[in-house]
């Protein structure tokens, strides 16, 4: 269905279950984010850009100084070959996704994405004339069906989205995914968008970007936030890196979506992405800490969850505990009896032809994660 109206797009799975749970005074472990890992020096930061000023429009691209800044940490943390040039601030990932489909997609072009789907990417697809094209990962696994995905390809498919470190699975790309899709890009001629929002948020393995493979960096527009980087989701500062031939266009779409971001927060979010090494392994570690703390307390009430790479995710099979194979329905359920959000993974695919695993966020204070824990033991032990 392209072109769809947004009529037809129902209220985010995100926004219904964080609005049931404030009505329920429910533990929020359903929409990604996280609580209490703002680093000091960034929101310290903020106040002086705003005592300072300027108050007024920055330039359309960002300012200089956090686009260095963006090039420089993605040199000092991925090995990436880019400069300022490369870079464009938006007001968030999600702004960022929405240029680079508005600008580099034309009405009819297929884009492949990858089911489990983050929920942005297909109505505004569709919106722009353009055609999502699903291929599924599943459970347990979750890796990449090299098979399906060289079918999907037609002569009309223009891009695929690929999201690694991935939202909801917490998986990780590893390098021959990569490549296979490299391969892909170069035989069939095809661009990629990477929303790589997650990339300094990896346990397990490591984090690697389609940029970093020479050749196809002019082909790829990678796309990063500091909502995830410095745990302030609600700031909406994001970026895409680009060869300067592909960025062109992405930020002709910018200029006419928000032209530009508030700029005392971009001038925080430079500092940030300069901060030292022993921040950003800090960070890793202290969501290393929540995630096996989550991890091992859902396991050991029955719940089947195994150690995400990455994200601030954990997925969890409950296919035991719900008999009826209606995720949404256990997750209403679930946080109306026991108190406890979560995100129903059936969400994340167009048909809703997946069941039996649900999304918990642990990038929570240790004391949420507790709580949780306690309100879904006290409910497993009533059924
Ligand atoms: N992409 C993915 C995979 C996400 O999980 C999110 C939400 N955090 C976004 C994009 C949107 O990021 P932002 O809040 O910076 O718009
Ligand atoms: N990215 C967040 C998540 O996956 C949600 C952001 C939103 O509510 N749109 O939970």
């Amino acid at each position: 269905m392209a072109n769809a109206t947004f009529s037809q797009v129902q209220t985010s799975i995100f926004e219904i279950m964080s609005t049931l749970a404030r009505e329920k005074g429910a533990e929020n472990l359903g929409q990604g984010f996280p609580e209490g890992l703002e680093p000091p020096e960034l929101i310290e930061a903020a106040i002086k850009a705003l005592r300072d000023g300027p108050h007024q429009y920055p330039p359309m691209m960002g300012l200089p100084a956090l686009r260095q800044a963006v090039a420089d940490n993605a040199c000092r943390f991925f090995g990436l070959d880019a400069e300022a040039e490369n870079v464009m601030i938006t007001s968030g990932a999600t702004e960022a996704l929405s240029d680079c489909f508005l600008a580099l997609l034309n009405p009819g072009d297929e884009v492949i994405v990858f089911e489990p789907v983050y929920d942005s990417y297909a109505p505004i697809i569709r919106r722009g004339g353009a055609v999502p094209v699903a291929v599924k990962l599943t459970p347990p696994d979750w890796r990449l069906p090299f098979e399906q995905v060289s079918k999907a390809i037609t002569p009309r498919t223009r891009a695929l989205v690929v999201n690694t470190p991935m939202n909801p699975i917490g998986k990780v790309f590893d390098d021959s995914e990569l490549r296979f899709l490299a391969d892909l890009m170069l035989k069939h001629d095809l661009l990629a968008i990477c929303d790589e929002v997650y990339e300094h948020l990896v346990f397990e393995g490591e984090h690697k970007s389609l940029f970093s493979f020479p050749d196809v960096r002019d082909r790829v527009a990678r796309i990063g936030s500091a909502g995830k980087s410095f745990s302030v989701t609600g700031w909406k500062v994001g970026y895409v890196m680009a060869d300067a031939k592909l960025l062109g266009p992405i930020a002709r779409a910018h200029q006419f979506v928000t032209f530009t971001t508030a700029p005392a927060l971009q001038a925080a979010v430079a500092a940030g992405l300069n901060m030292s090494q022993t921040y950003f392994d800090g960070l890793k570690q202290a969501l290393r800490t929540r995630r096996d703390f989550l991890t091992e307390g859902l396991n050991q009430l029955g719940f089947t969850v195994r150690p995400a790479q990455a994200t601030y995710f954990a997925v969890a099979d409950v296919t035991a505990f719900d008999e009826n194979g209606d995720d949404l329905a256990f997750c209403r359920r679930m946080v109306e009896e026991a108190g406890v959000a979560a995100i129903p993974l059936s969400a994340f695919y167009e048909n809703r032809d997946l069941s039996g695993h649900i999304r918990f966020c642990f990038a929570k204070q240790q004391d949420t994660l507790a709580r949780a824990l306690q309100k879904l033991s006290r409910w497993r032990n009533a059924q």
